[in-house]
């Protein structure tokens, strides 16, 4: 799985390459297939890669609760029932002179609960004002990560599974950034997820990728690669931005 992702990614990458350079870019390539499989690994960066942004939603609520493990909610300190999932979000800083990690930039995740509840929104279906589980900001570090501590995500009528992301960076020249996208999970592992408590007792999703009208603008692009860890679920996304 980890081996065809990271195929389709370079494969991506490379037709970016081709529709920027034409036929040059089709000259790069030919001789980039006669250099070793590595090599070419390293000369196609794919972190590099600049990513689709996705509607931030109803649910964002720019809370600047900094914190990585972000399951609990600080008022009670009640803690989110659900399998942890530890989520590295990656940013990487393209410009002119090149591609490198972007260190200092605001990363926001925000998501529901595995009974498909966001904290603090007033919705007709649930109330949760004052309430923040499931929400923090992380500042990228040196190599440019910013990691948290979630769980993965329940699901609502009408989307199906994602986490939402955004990051945003003090000005850098002459102006700001604000990325805001959101990332997806493969839904055979979801099935897999879901067939446990507490996700269990909530039945089942309305709403699987390809049904979901979002997820189609580009979020075969945006999805997680998750593996198993001791107790849950590791993963690490990295978006490229272009700086200049
Ligand atoms: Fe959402």
């Amino acid at each position: 799985m980890t081996h065809h992702r990271n195929r389709s990614r370079l494969l991506l990458s490379r037709r970016d390459v081709l529709t920027a350079f034409g036929i040059a870019g089709a000259a790069w390539l030919m001789e980039q297939a006669f250099v070793p499989r590595r090599a070419v690994a390293e000369s196609v960066e794919p972190s590099c890669l600049i990513l689709p942004q996705q509607t931030e939603g109803p649910y964002f609520v720019d809370e600047r609760l900094h914190r990585s493990d972000i399951r609990s909610d600080p008022s009670t300190g009640q803690v989110t029932r659900g399998i942890p999932l530890r989520l590295t979000i990656r940013t990487m800083g393209i410009s002119a002179t090149g591609c490198r990690p972007l260190a200092g930039a605001v990363v926001d995740i925000w998501q529901c609960d595995a009974m498909g509840f966001y904290s603090d929104v007033r919705d007709p279906w649930f109330d949760t004002i004052g309430k923040k589980f499931l929400r923090g900001y992380q500042m990228t570090d040196a190599r440019g990560e910013a990691r948290f501590l979630t769980i993965y995500p329940g699901w609502y009528p009408g989307r199906t599974v994602h986490i939402h992301v955004k990051i945003r960076t003090a000005p850098i020249g002459r102006r700001s950034f604000d990325f805001t996208s959101q990332l997806y999970f493969d839904d055979a592992l979801t099935d897999q997820v879901f067939s446990h408590p507490p996700y269990v007792s909530r039945g089942d999703r309305t709403t699987r990728n390809r049904q979901d009208w979002i997820f189609r603008q580009g979020g075969d692009r945006l999805m997680l690669d998750p593996t198993p860890t001791e107790n849950g679920y590791a993963a690490t996304f990295t978006f490229g931005l272009r700086l200049a």
